[in-house]
């Protein structure tokens, strides 16, 4: 579900997404990679998606734009994400105090785009096309 005030600015890329069996076998089929090549495991064993200098491993950024790359067979959390109809992911506690690193400089950028629950309508245009500058720097 896309939230209403979405800006498309990758932030949800960067979290940490688990897998169930189905969804792995959903994403080999879609993405014609192999389970190794994209599950990591957390510190119980289990199944996560892999990410790569923060962002998940399917996430790709192109010129003005960034795209999940199996968008048809992505997980349920991704598909479901957030779960109502504005997002207020960068209103996220986990972002209050992020240390300094490489990773952590992307998140920053991508967090000035991000809306927050009280984003305008008519704010949600400029941030998407704020956003799509921040891609074209990341690229
Ligand atoms: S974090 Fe929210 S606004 Fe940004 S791309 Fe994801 S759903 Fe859209
Ligand atoms: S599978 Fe697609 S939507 Fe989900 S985190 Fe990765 S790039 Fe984003």
């Amino acid at each position: 579900m896309i939230p209403q005030n979405c800006t498309f600015c990758g932030l949800c890329c960067t979290l940490t997404v688990r897998l169930s069996d189905n969804e792995i076998r959903r994403i080999e089929k879609g993405s014609s990679r192999k389970r190794e090549e994209f599950v990591v495991a957390d510190s119980d064993g289990k199944p996560l998606l892999k990410r790569e200098n923060g962002w998940c491993t399917f996430f790709k950024r192109e010129g003005k734009v960034g795209m999940c790359t199996i968008y048809d067979s992505r997980p349920d959390n991704c598909r479901d994400f957030p779960g109502k109809r504005l997002c207020d992911l960068a209103e996220n506690p986990i972002y209050g105090n992020l240390t300094i690193n490489p990773e952590n400089k992307r998140i920053k950028l991508l967090l000035k785009n991000a809306p927050t629950a009280a984003t305008k309508t008519e704010k949600v245009e400029e941030a998407k096309t704020k956003a799509e500058r921040t891609f074209t720097k990341l690229s």
